[in-house]
Protein backbone atom coordinates (compact mmCIF):
# COMPACT_ATOMS: atom_id res chain seq x y z
CA UNK A 1 0.00 0.00 0.00
CA UNK A 2 1.41 3.32 -1.16
CA UNK A 3 1.66 6.07 0.96
CA UNK A 4 -1.00 8.84 2.49
CA UNK A 5 -1.25 12.06 1.11
CA UNK A 6 0.87 11.38 -1.70
CA UNK A 7 -1.72 11.08 -4.28
CA UNK A 8 -4.74 12.95 -3.72
CA UNK A 9 -8.11 10.50 -2.92
CA UNK A 10 -9.43 8.48 -6.05
CA UNK A 11 -12.55 5.68 -6.04
CA UNK A 12 -10.97 3.28 -7.84
CA UNK A 13 -14.12 0.27 -8.76
CA UNK A 14 -12.25 -3.25 -9.29
CA UNK A 15 -14.34 -5.98 -11.35
CA UNK A 16 -13.04 -9.49 -11.84
CA UNK A 17 -15.43 -10.62 -14.66
CA UNK A 18 -17.78 -13.55 -14.68
CA UNK A 19 -16.13 -16.71 -15.87
CA UNK A 20 -17.45 -19.04 -18.35
CA UNK A 21 -18.18 -22.63 -17.83
CA UNK A 22 -15.06 -24.87 -16.75
CA UNK A 23 -13.61 -28.08 -15.74
CA UNK A 24 -12.31 -25.68 -12.60
CA UNK A 25 -15.05 -23.35 -12.14
CA UNK A 26 -17.23 -26.00 -10.11
CA UNK A 27 -20.41 -23.85 -10.60
CA UNK A 28 -22.64 -27.13 -10.69
CA UNK A 29 -21.41 -27.91 -7.19
CA UNK A 30 -22.72 -24.56 -5.64
CA UNK A 31 -26.41 -25.30 -5.40
CA UNK A 32 -24.87 -28.20 -2.99
CA UNK A 33 -23.20 -26.04 -1.20
CA UNK A 34 -23.73 -23.11 1.69
CA UNK A 35 -24.08 -20.81 0.13
CA UNK A 36 -20.68 -20.19 -1.94
CA UNK A 37 -21.27 -18.56 -5.00
CA UNK A 38 -17.52 -18.46 -6.49
CA UNK A 39 -14.86 -20.06 -7.33
CA UNK A 40 -11.50 -18.46 -5.73
CA UNK A 41 -10.66 -14.81 -4.87
CA UNK A 42 -8.71 -13.52 -7.24
CA UNK A 43 -5.44 -12.71 -6.21
CA UNK A 44 -3.97 -10.07 -8.63
CA UNK A 45 -6.79 -7.70 -8.34
CA UNK A 46 -6.89 -7.83 -4.85
CA UNK A 47 -3.22 -7.87 -4.88
CA UNK A 48 -3.48 -4.48 -6.74
CA UNK A 49 -6.33 -3.08 -4.47
CA UNK A 50 -4.06 -3.37 -1.41
CA UNK A 51 -1.25 -1.92 -3.72
CA UNK A 52 -3.08 1.20 -4.10
CA UNK A 53 -2.51 4.31 -2.22
CA UNK A 54 -3.47 3.99 1.65
CA UNK A 55 -6.18 6.90 1.45
CA UNK A 56 -7.79 5.63 -1.79
CA UNK A 57 -11.12 4.26 -1.96
CA UNK A 58 -11.33 1.40 -3.32
CA UNK A 59 -14.60 -1.25 -3.85
CA UNK A 60 -13.95 -5.12 -4.99
CA UNK A 61 -16.70 -6.55 -7.31
CA UNK A 62 -16.49 -10.26 -8.36
CA UNK A 63 -18.91 -10.37 -10.78
CA UNK A 64 -19.27 -14.12 -10.31
CA UNK A 65 -21.09 -13.06 -7.24
CA UNK A 66 -23.34 -10.13 -8.33
CA UNK A 67 -22.59 -7.47 -11.29
CA UNK A 68 -21.50 -4.43 -10.77
CA UNK A 69 -24.26 -1.85 -10.91
CA UNK A 70 -24.65 1.67 -12.43
CA UNK A 71 -24.65 2.79 -8.76
CA UNK A 72 -20.88 1.65 -8.79
CA UNK A 73 -20.02 3.24 -11.68
CA UNK A 74 -21.53 6.44 -10.64
CA UNK A 75 -19.77 6.36 -7.14
CA UNK A 76 -16.19 5.58 -8.84
CA UNK A 77 -13.20 7.96 -11.38
CA UNK A 78 -11.91 4.35 -12.61
CA UNK A 79 -12.23 1.46 -13.09
CA UNK A 80 -9.68 -1.88 -12.64
CA UNK A 81 -10.50 -5.20 -14.32
CA UNK A 82 -8.11 -8.65 -14.61
CA UNK A 83 -8.84 -11.97 -16.09
CA UNK A 84 -7.78 -14.68 -18.16
CA UNK A 85 -8.12 -15.40 -22.12
CA UNK A 86 -11.15 -17.06 -20.86
CA UNK A 87 -12.76 -14.09 -19.68
CA UNK A 88 -12.39 -12.09 -22.27
CA UNK A 89 -15.86 -11.51 -23.56
CA UNK A 90 -16.71 -10.52 -19.72
CA UNK A 91 -13.79 -8.02 -19.49
CA UNK A 92 -14.60 -6.05 -22.87
CA UNK A 93 -18.34 -5.91 -21.55
CA UNK A 94 -17.35 -4.17 -17.85
CA UNK A 95 -15.09 -1.76 -20.18
CA UNK A 96 -18.01 -0.69 -21.99
CA UNK A 97 -20.49 -0.57 -19.48
CA UNK A 98 -17.64 1.55 -17.45
CA UNK A 99 -17.45 3.85 -20.63
CA UNK A 100 -21.02 4.33 -20.18
CA UNK A 101 -19.86 6.26 -17.44
CA UNK A 102 -17.01 7.88 -19.34
CA UNK A 103 -14.81 6.68 -16.65
CA UNK A 104 -11.09 5.31 -17.69
CA UNK A 105 -10.72 1.96 -17.67
CA UNK A 106 -7.09 -0.33 -17.11
CA UNK A 107 -7.03 -3.59 -17.88
CA UNK A 108 -3.98 -5.87 -16.18
CA UNK A 109 -3.34 -9.49 -15.26
CA UNK A 110 -2.47 -12.73 -17.74
CA UNK A 111 -5.04 -12.25 -20.91
CA UNK A 112 -3.96 -8.67 -21.33
CA UNK A 113 -0.03 -9.31 -20.67
CA UNK A 114 -0.03 -12.31 -23.64
CA UNK A 115 -2.32 -9.77 -25.89
CA UNK A 116 -2.31 -6.43 -25.51
CA UNK A 117 -4.15 -6.51 -29.18
CA UNK A 118 -7.12 -7.98 -27.79
CA UNK A 119 -8.56 -4.96 -25.69
CA UNK A 120 -8.27 -2.38 -28.17
CA UNK A 121 -10.94 -0.58 -26.38
CA UNK A 122 -9.47 -0.13 -22.77
CA UNK A 123 -7.79 3.80 -21.72
CA UNK A 124 -5.05 1.82 -19.77
CA UNK A 125 -3.42 -1.85 -20.28
CA UNK A 126 -1.03 -2.61 -17.66
CA UNK A 127 1.23 -5.61 -19.17
CA UNK A 128 3.09 -7.41 -16.96
CA UNK A 129 3.31 -7.80 -13.12
CA UNK A 130 3.01 -5.53 -10.08
CA UNK A 131 6.20 -2.94 -10.72
CA UNK A 132 6.56 0.56 -12.88
CA UNK A 133 3.43 0.13 -14.35
CA UNK A 134 1.81 0.21 -11.63
CA UNK A 135 3.69 3.01 -10.49
CA UNK A 136 3.02 4.74 -13.41
CA UNK A 137 -0.90 4.10 -13.84
CA UNK A 138 -1.23 5.19 -10.22
CA UNK A 139 0.65 8.53 -10.96
CA UNK A 140 -1.15 9.18 -13.96
CA UNK A 141 -4.36 8.96 -12.20
CA UNK A 142 -3.35 10.65 -9.41
CA UNK A 143 -2.68 13.76 -11.94
CA UNK A 144 -5.83 13.29 -13.90
CA UNK A 145 -9.00 10.95 -13.61
CA UNK A 146 -10.41 11.74 -17.04
CA UNK A 147 -10.14 9.35 -20.06
CA UNK A 148 -6.75 9.38 -21.85
CA UNK A 149 -7.03 10.66 -25.76
CA UNK A 150 -6.04 7.63 -26.72
CA UNK A 151 -4.94 3.93 -25.27
CA UNK A 152 -1.84 4.47 -22.99
CA UNK A 153 0.28 0.88 -22.87
CA UNK A 154 2.26 0.57 -19.23
CA UNK A 155 4.29 -2.23 -19.45
CA UNK A 156 6.34 -3.21 -16.33
CA UNK A 157 9.92 -3.18 -16.93
CA UNK A 158 10.67 -3.05 -13.34
CA UNK A 159 8.83 -5.94 -11.18
CA UNK A 160 8.08 -5.38 -7.63
CA UNK A 161 10.00 -8.07 -5.67
CA UNK A 162 7.24 -10.50 -4.00
CA UNK A 163 8.56 -9.93 -0.65
CA UNK A 164 7.23 -6.97 -0.71
CA UNK A 165 3.89 -8.01 -1.92
CA UNK A 166 1.18 -6.55 0.25
CA UNK A 167 -1.24 -8.97 1.34
CA UNK A 168 -4.26 -8.70 -0.78
CA UNK A 169 -6.99 -7.01 0.43
CA UNK A 170 -9.14 -10.16 1.43
CA UNK A 171 -11.26 -7.69 3.44
CA UNK A 172 -12.37 -6.12 0.13
CA UNK A 173 -13.99 -9.42 -1.31
CA UNK A 174 -16.79 -11.53 0.33
CA UNK A 175 -14.16 -14.56 1.51
CA UNK A 176 -16.84 -16.92 2.87
CA UNK A 177 -18.99 -16.93 -0.87
CA UNK A 178 -15.84 -18.67 -2.62
CA UNK A 179 -15.39 -22.27 -3.19
CA UNK A 180 -11.60 -22.14 -2.10
CA UNK A 181 -9.19 -19.86 -0.44
CA UNK A 182 -6.66 -18.79 -2.47
CA UNK A 183 -2.97 -18.05 -1.86
CA UNK A 184 0.69 -17.25 -3.73
CA UNK A 185 4.19 -17.92 -2.30
CA UNK A 186 5.90 -18.27 -5.86
CA UNK A 187 5.32 -16.82 -9.26
CA UNK A 188 7.28 -18.78 -12.56
CA UNK A 189 8.94 -22.35 -13.64
CA UNK A 190 11.61 -23.25 -14.28
CA UNK A 191 10.55 -25.73 -17.20
CA UNK A 192 9.90 -24.78 -20.81
CA UNK A 193 6.84 -27.49 -21.88
CA UNK A 194 6.07 -26.29 -25.81
CA UNK A 195 2.04 -25.13 -24.97
CA UNK A 196 2.86 -23.23 -21.65
CA UNK A 197 3.12 -19.18 -21.49
CA UNK A 198 4.42 -18.97 -17.65
CA UNK A 199 7.84 -18.97 -18.70
CA UNK A 200 7.24 -16.57 -20.97
CA UNK A 201 5.10 -14.63 -19.10
CA UNK A 202 6.55 -14.82 -15.45
CA UNK A 203 10.57 -16.30 -15.89
CA UNK A 204 11.90 -19.20 -15.20
CA UNK A 205 13.58 -18.54 -12.07
CA UNK A 206 10.64 -18.62 -9.44
CA UNK A 207 10.58 -15.21 -7.50
CA UNK A 208 8.81 -15.65 -4.17
CA UNK A 209 7.99 -13.89 -0.86
CA UNK A 210 8.93 -15.25 2.36
CA UNK A 211 7.60 -17.74 4.74
CA UNK A 212 6.13 -15.27 6.99
CA UNK A 213 4.16 -13.35 4.08
CA UNK A 214 2.32 -16.70 3.75
CA UNK A 215 1.06 -17.63 7.29
CA UNK A 216 0.15 -13.40 7.88
CA UNK A 217 -1.80 -14.08 4.53
CA UNK A 218 -3.69 -17.27 5.80
CA UNK A 219 -4.22 -15.13 9.13
CA UNK A 220 -5.81 -12.64 7.12
CA UNK A 221 -7.97 -15.14 4.86
CA UNK A 222 -9.05 -17.06 8.22
CA UNK A 223 -9.99 -13.48 9.80
CA UNK A 224 -11.98 -13.29 6.53
CA UNK A 225 -14.03 -16.26 6.75
CA UNK A 226 -12.52 -18.40 4.76
CA UNK A 227 -13.35 -22.42 5.74
CA UNK A 228 -12.26 -25.57 4.02
CA UNK A 229 -9.57 -25.29 1.68
CA UNK A 230 -7.05 -22.73 0.16
CA UNK A 231 -5.20 -23.55 -3.08
CA UNK A 232 -1.90 -22.40 -3.53
CA UNK A 233 -2.00 -20.73 -6.84
CA UNK A 234 2.06 -20.85 -7.88
CA UNK A 235 2.84 -22.12 -11.33
CA UNK A 236 4.84 -25.11 -9.83
CA UNK A 237 4.89 -25.33 -6.29
CA UNK A 238 8.53 -27.07 -6.32
CA UNK A 239 9.54 -24.81 -9.28
CA UNK A 240 12.36 -23.98 -6.57
CA UNK A 241 12.21 -27.10 -4.43
CA UNK A 242 14.79 -25.37 -1.83
CA UNK A 243 11.88 -22.80 -1.23
CA UNK A 244 8.89 -25.16 -0.90
CA UNK A 245 11.25 -26.66 1.81
CA UNK A 246 11.55 -23.49 3.58
CA UNK A 247 7.90 -22.79 3.70
CA UNK A 248 6.47 -26.31 4.66
CA UNK A 249 7.93 -26.25 8.06
CA UNK A 250 6.27 -22.64 9.24
CA UNK A 251 2.72 -23.99 7.25
CA UNK A 252 2.45 -27.19 9.49
CA UNK A 253 3.34 -24.68 12.33
CA UNK A 254 0.67 -22.41 11.52
CA UNK A 255 -1.64 -25.60 11.11
CA UNK A 256 -0.81 -26.48 14.83
CA UNK A 257 -0.93 -23.16 16.13
CA UNK A 258 -4.78 -22.49 14.26
CA UNK A 259 -6.12 -26.56 15.31
CA UNK A 260 -5.20 -27.81 11.21
CA UNK A 261 -9.04 -25.35 10.35
CA UNK A 262 -7.64 -25.48 6.59
CA UNK A 263 -6.51 -28.68 4.21
CA UNK A 264 -4.43 -27.20 1.24
CA UNK A 265 -4.13 -28.02 -2.59
CA UNK A 266 -1.00 -26.82 -5.35
CA UNK A 267 0.04 -27.68 -8.48
CA UNK A 268 3.04 -29.05 -9.07
CA UNK A 269 5.26 -31.37 -11.46
CA UNK A 270 4.84 -34.92 -11.32
CA UNK A 271 8.53 -35.28 -10.58
CA UNK A 272 7.48 -34.40 -6.77
CA UNK A 273 7.37 -38.08 -6.25
CA UNK A 274 10.72 -38.29 -6.79
CA UNK A 275 11.20 -36.01 -3.45
CA UNK A 276 10.19 -37.99 0.09
CA UNK A 277 11.58 -35.48 1.81
CA UNK A 278 9.05 -32.62 0.85
CA UNK A 279 5.81 -35.04 0.10
CA UNK A 280 6.32 -35.92 3.92
CA UNK A 281 5.66 -32.24 5.02
CA UNK A 282 3.88 -31.44 2.65
CA UNK A 283 1.69 -34.24 4.69
CA UNK A 284 2.29 -33.02 7.72
CA UNK A 285 0.70 -29.74 6.59
CA UNK A 286 -2.38 -31.62 5.36
CA UNK A 287 -2.20 -31.22 1.46
CA UNK A 288 -4.89 -33.12 0.06
CA UNK A 289 -4.98 -32.28 -3.24
CA UNK A 290 -2.01 -32.07 -5.92
CA UNK A 291 -2.64 -30.71 -9.44
CA UNK A 292 -0.25 -32.36 -11.88
CA UNK A 293 -0.30 -31.48 -15.66
CA UNK A 294 0.36 -35.11 -16.88
CA UNK A 295 -0.88 -34.02 -20.17
CA UNK A 296 -0.75 -37.45 -21.82
CA UNK A 297 0.00 -40.91 -20.95
CA UNK A 298 2.25 -41.67 -23.94
CA UNK A 299 5.87 -41.18 -23.85
CA UNK A 300 6.61 -39.84 -27.56
CA UNK A 301 4.19 -37.36 -26.72
CA UNK A 302 6.01 -36.00 -23.45
CA UNK A 303 9.17 -36.30 -25.20
CA UNK A 304 7.88 -33.69 -28.06
CA UNK A 305 6.26 -31.30 -25.81
CA UNK A 306 9.31 -30.85 -23.86
CA UNK A 307 7.60 -32.69 -20.84
CA UNK A 308 10.25 -35.15 -20.49
CA UNK A 309 10.29 -34.46 -16.67
CA UNK A 310 6.95 -36.13 -15.99
CA UNK A 311 8.97 -39.74 -17.34
CA UNK A 312 11.61 -39.07 -14.45
CA UNK A 313 9.15 -41.74 -12.63
CA UNK A 314 7.14 -44.11 -13.84
CA UNK A 315 3.63 -41.45 -14.47
CA UNK A 316 1.70 -44.65 -12.36
CA UNK A 317 4.34 -45.13 -10.17
CA UNK A 318 4.52 -41.26 -9.25
CA UNK A 319 0.56 -41.45 -8.77
CA UNK A 320 0.82 -44.04 -6.88
CA UNK A 321 3.53 -42.06 -4.36
CA UNK A 322 1.35 -39.02 -4.35
CA UNK A 323 -1.39 -41.03 -3.55
CA UNK A 324 0.88 -43.17 -0.40
CA UNK A 325 1.45 -39.53 0.84
CA UNK A 326 -2.40 -39.22 1.18
CA UNK A 327 -2.91 -36.51 -1.84
CA UNK A 328 -5.35 -37.38 -4.44
CA UNK A 329 -3.70 -35.97 -7.83
CA UNK A 330 -5.72 -33.91 -10.17
CA UNK A 331 -4.49 -34.31 -14.09
CA UNK A 332 -4.24 -32.07 -16.65
CA UNK A 333 -4.61 -33.97 -19.92
CA UNK A 334 -4.41 -32.31 -23.65
CA UNK A 335 -5.56 -33.90 -26.88
CA UNK A 336 -4.95 -32.55 -30.21
CA UNK A 337 -0.84 -32.70 -29.53
CA UNK A 338 0.82 -33.67 -32.98
CA UNK A 339 1.93 -37.08 -32.06
CA UNK A 340 -2.01 -38.07 -31.20
CA UNK A 341 -3.16 -41.01 -33.19
CA UNK A 342 -6.75 -42.54 -33.83
CA UNK A 343 -7.04 -44.72 -30.66
CA UNK A 344 -5.50 -41.58 -28.22
CA UNK A 345 -9.08 -41.53 -27.02
CA UNK A 346 -9.07 -45.31 -26.15
CA UNK A 347 -5.53 -44.90 -24.33
CA UNK A 348 -6.89 -41.86 -22.78
CA UNK A 349 -9.63 -43.75 -20.96
CA UNK A 350 -7.85 -46.81 -20.10
CA UNK A 351 -5.17 -44.40 -18.17
CA UNK A 352 -8.05 -42.94 -16.29
CA UNK A 353 -9.23 -46.32 -15.55
CA UNK A 354 -5.59 -47.26 -14.30
CA UNK A 355 -4.62 -44.01 -12.67
CA UNK A 356 -8.15 -43.80 -10.94
CA UNK A 357 -7.75 -40.13 -10.58
CA UNK A 358 -11.37 -39.07 -10.56
CA UNK A 359 -11.07 -35.36 -11.99
CA UNK A 360 -9.14 -34.46 -14.97
CA UNK A 361 -8.93 -31.21 -16.46
CA UNK A 362 -9.08 -32.97 -20.30
CA UNK A 363 -8.54 -30.07 -23.09
CA UNK A 364 -8.15 -29.44 -26.43
CA UNK A 365 -4.74 -28.37 -27.80
CA UNK A 366 -4.92 -24.29 -27.91
CA UNK A 367 -1.81 -22.39 -29.01
CA UNK A 368 -0.97 -19.63 -26.98
CA UNK A 369 0.97 -16.13 -27.70
CA UNK A 370 4.50 -16.21 -26.30
CA UNK A 371 5.29 -20.31 -26.27
CA UNK A 372 7.32 -22.19 -28.12
CA UNK A 373 4.52 -23.77 -29.91
CA UNK A 374 2.98 -20.82 -31.32
CA UNK A 375 6.17 -19.89 -32.64
CA UNK A 376 6.47 -23.35 -34.03
CA UNK A 377 3.10 -23.32 -35.61
CA UNK A 378 3.33 -19.86 -36.99
CA UNK A 379 6.37 -21.07 -38.64
CA UNK A 380 4.39 -24.16 -39.97
CA UNK A 381 1.35 -21.65 -41.06
CA UNK A 382 -1.13 -23.98 -38.85
CA UNK A 383 -2.35 -21.67 -36.57
CA UNK A 384 -6.35 -20.46 -37.55
CA UNK A 385 -7.33 -17.91 -36.31
CA UNK A 386 -11.39 -18.46 -36.00
CA UNK A 387 -14.12 -18.36 -33.22
CA UNK A 388 -15.87 -20.97 -34.22
CA UNK A 389 -13.61 -23.08 -33.82
CA UNK A 390 -12.50 -24.51 -30.55
CA UNK A 391 -8.67 -24.72 -31.02
CA UNK A 392 -6.62 -22.51 -32.79
CA UNK A 393 -4.24 -25.21 -33.64
CA UNK A 394 -4.65 -27.18 -37.32
CA UNK A 395 -4.26 -30.57 -36.04
CA UNK A 396 -2.21 -33.38 -37.87
CA UNK A 397 -5.46 -35.70 -37.33
CA UNK A 398 -8.48 -34.04 -38.98
CA UNK A 399 -10.74 -31.26 -36.61
CA UNK A 400 -13.71 -33.33 -36.51
CA UNK A 401 -11.98 -36.29 -35.14
CA UNK A 402 -9.60 -34.18 -32.48
CA UNK A 403 -13.03 -32.86 -31.07
CA UNK A 404 -15.23 -35.99 -31.30
CA UNK A 405 -12.89 -37.95 -29.62
CA UNK A 406 -12.58 -35.08 -26.45
CA UNK A 407 -16.35 -35.01 -26.29
CA UNK A 408 -16.72 -38.87 -26.22
CA UNK A 409 -13.33 -39.05 -24.14
CA UNK A 410 -15.66 -36.41 -21.47
CA UNK A 411 -18.83 -38.16 -21.56
CA UNK A 412 -17.16 -42.18 -21.07
CA UNK A 413 -14.73 -40.91 -18.10
CA UNK A 414 -17.80 -39.19 -16.01
CA UNK A 415 -20.33 -41.54 -16.34
CA UNK A 416 -21.41 -41.47 -13.02
CA UNK A 417 -20.56 -45.05 -11.87
CA UNK A 418 -17.23 -44.68 -13.42
CA UNK A 419 -16.31 -41.52 -11.60
CA UNK A 420 -17.73 -42.49 -8.30
CA UNK A 421 -15.86 -45.65 -8.60
CA UNK A 422 -12.53 -43.88 -8.39
CA UNK A 423 -14.00 -41.50 -5.61
CA UNK A 424 -14.72 -44.97 -3.89
CA UNK A 425 -10.95 -46.04 -4.72
CA UNK A 426 -9.62 -42.73 -3.72
CA UNK A 427 -11.57 -43.41 0.00
CA UNK A 428 -10.14 -46.56 0.55
CA UNK A 429 -6.68 -46.01 -0.82
CA UNK A 430 -5.91 -42.43 -0.31
CA UNK A 431 -7.45 -40.76 2.08
CA UNK A 432 -6.65 -43.03 5.25
CA UNK A 433 -2.68 -41.99 4.35
CA UNK A 434 -3.63 -38.57 5.13
CA UNK A 435 -3.02 -37.12 9.07
CA UNK A 436 -6.00 -37.27 10.44
CA UNK A 437 -6.48 -34.01 12.65
CA UNK A 438 -9.60 -33.62 14.44
CA UNK A 439 -10.11 -30.30 14.38
CA UNK A 440 -11.84 -27.57 16.44
CA UNK A 441 -13.85 -26.35 13.40
CA UNK A 442 -14.97 -29.91 13.26
CA UNK A 443 -16.63 -30.21 16.35
CA UNK A 444 -17.90 -26.73 16.12
CA UNK A 445 -21.33 -25.84 15.67
CA UNK A 446 -20.90 -23.88 13.00
CA UNK A 447 -19.65 -26.88 11.48
CA UNK A 448 -21.60 -29.36 12.28
CA UNK A 449 -24.84 -26.94 10.64
CA UNK A 450 -22.60 -26.06 7.73
CA UNK A 451 -22.18 -29.94 7.28
CA UNK A 452 -26.28 -30.54 7.76
CA UNK A 453 -27.38 -28.07 5.10
CA UNK A 454 -24.92 -29.44 2.26
CA UNK A 455 -26.15 -33.29 3.27
CA UNK A 456 -29.59 -31.83 2.97
CA UNK A 457 -28.81 -29.62 -0.30
CA UNK A 458 -27.07 -33.08 -1.55
CA UNK A 459 -29.83 -36.02 -0.59
CA UNK A 460 -32.52 -33.53 -2.15
CA UNK A 461 -30.79 -32.55 -5.79
CA UNK A 462 -28.93 -35.52 -6.17
CA UNK A 463 -30.69 -38.46 -3.97
CA UNK A 464 -34.26 -37.42 -4.68
CA UNK A 465 -34.12 -35.17 -8.11
CA UNK A 466 -30.77 -36.01 -9.61
CA UNK A 467 -30.90 -38.61 -12.83
CA UNK A 468 -28.35 -40.67 -11.24
CA UNK A 469 -29.92 -41.65 -8.18
CA UNK A 470 -29.20 -45.29 -7.44
CA UNK A 471 -25.47 -44.71 -8.17
CA UNK A 472 -25.34 -42.03 -6.33
CA UNK A 473 -27.17 -44.04 -2.78
CA UNK A 474 -24.62 -46.58 -3.71
CA UNK A 475 -22.12 -44.53 -2.97
CA UNK A 476 -23.86 -42.66 -0.03
CA UNK A 477 -25.06 -45.37 1.83
CA UNK A 478 -21.69 -46.99 2.21
CA UNK A 479 -19.98 -43.81 3.19
CA UNK A 480 -22.66 -43.25 5.85
CA UNK A 481 -22.70 -46.76 7.06
CA UNK A 482 -18.60 -46.03 7.47
CA UNK A 483 -19.52 -42.84 9.08
CA UNK A 484 -17.15 -41.22 6.30
CA UNK A 485 -19.87 -38.08 6.00
CA UNK A 486 -16.97 -35.94 5.02
CA UNK A 487 -15.68 -38.20 2.22
CA UNK A 488 -19.19 -37.91 1.15
CA UNK A 489 -19.74 -34.27 0.96
CA UNK A 490 -16.52 -33.83 -0.25
CA UNK A 491 -16.70 -36.33 -3.06
CA UNK A 492 -19.99 -35.50 -4.60
CA UNK A 493 -19.42 -31.68 -4.95
CA UNK A 494 -16.64 -32.20 -7.48
CA UNK A 495 -18.31 -35.47 -8.53
CA UNK A 496 -21.83 -33.60 -8.97
CA UNK A 497 -20.11 -30.72 -11.09
CA UNK A 498 -18.29 -33.44 -13.07
CA UNK A 499 -20.81 -34.76 -14.04
CA UNK A 500 -23.23 -32.17 -15.14
CA UNK A 501 -20.47 -30.37 -16.75
CA UNK A 502 -19.09 -33.32 -18.93
CA UNK A 503 -22.75 -33.78 -20.00
CA UNK A 504 -23.00 -30.49 -21.18
CA UNK A 505 -19.25 -31.12 -22.88
CA UNK A 506 -20.53 -34.20 -24.59
CA UNK A 507 -23.19 -32.19 -26.09
CA UNK A 508 -21.25 -29.55 -27.67
CA UNK A 509 -22.39 -27.06 -25.50
CA UNK A 510 -19.31 -25.85 -23.50
CA UNK A 511 -15.68 -25.03 -25.18
CA UNK A 512 -13.54 -28.06 -25.74
CA UNK A 513 -9.88 -26.19 -24.94
CA UNK A 514 -10.42 -23.68 -21.53
CA UNK A 515 -8.64 -21.07 -23.98
CA UNK A 516 -10.76 -21.36 -26.87
CA UNK A 517 -11.43 -17.92 -28.08
CA UNK A 518 -15.23 -19.81 -29.05
CA UNK A 519 -17.22 -17.38 -26.90
CA UNK A 520 -19.94 -18.71 -24.88
CA UNK A 521 -22.21 -17.50 -23.14
CA UNK A 522 -20.21 -16.71 -19.12
CA UNK A 523 -23.11 -19.70 -17.55
CA UNK A 524 -23.02 -18.22 -14.38
CA UNK A 525 -25.46 -15.36 -14.20
CA UNK A 526 -24.38 -12.59 -11.96
CA UNK A 527 -27.50 -11.17 -10.01
S1 LIG B 1 5.88 -27.52 -15.72
FE1 LIG B 1 3.82 -26.60 -15.78
S2 LIG B 1 4.11 -24.42 -15.32
FE2 LIG B 1 6.11 -25.28 -15.84
S3 LIG B 1 6.36 -24.87 -18.02
FE3 LIG B 1 5.50 -26.92 -17.84
S4 LIG B 1 3.26 -26.67 -17.93
FE4 LIG B 1 4.17 -24.65 -17.54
Amino acid sequence: MRGVGQYGIRRVLCVFPRYTSSFGTFEYAYPLTAGVQAFMPPQGLLVIAAYLPADWKVRFIDENIRAATDEDFAWAEAVFVSGMHIQRQQMNDICRRAHAFDLPVAIGGPSVSACPDYYPSFDYLHVGELGDATDELIARLARDPSRPQQQVVLTTADRLDMDKFPIPAYELADISHYFLGSIQYSSGCPYQCEFCDIPGLYGRNPRLKTPEQITRELDKLLECGISGSVYFVDDNFIGNRKAALELLPHLIEWQKKTGYVLRFSCEATLNIAKRPEILEKMREAFFATIFCGIETPDPDALKAIHKDHNMMVPIMDAIKTLNDFGMEVVSGIILGLDTDKPETGKHLLDFIDQSQIPLLTINLLQALPKTPLWDRLKRENRLIEDEDRDSNVDFRLPYDHVVTTWRNCMGSAYEPEKLLARFEYQISKTYPNRIQPRTRQQISWRYIKLGLTMLRNIFWKVGVRGDYKRTFWKFALRRLMRGEIEYLISSIMVAHHLIMFARSASRGKTNASYYSLKLQQASVPAE
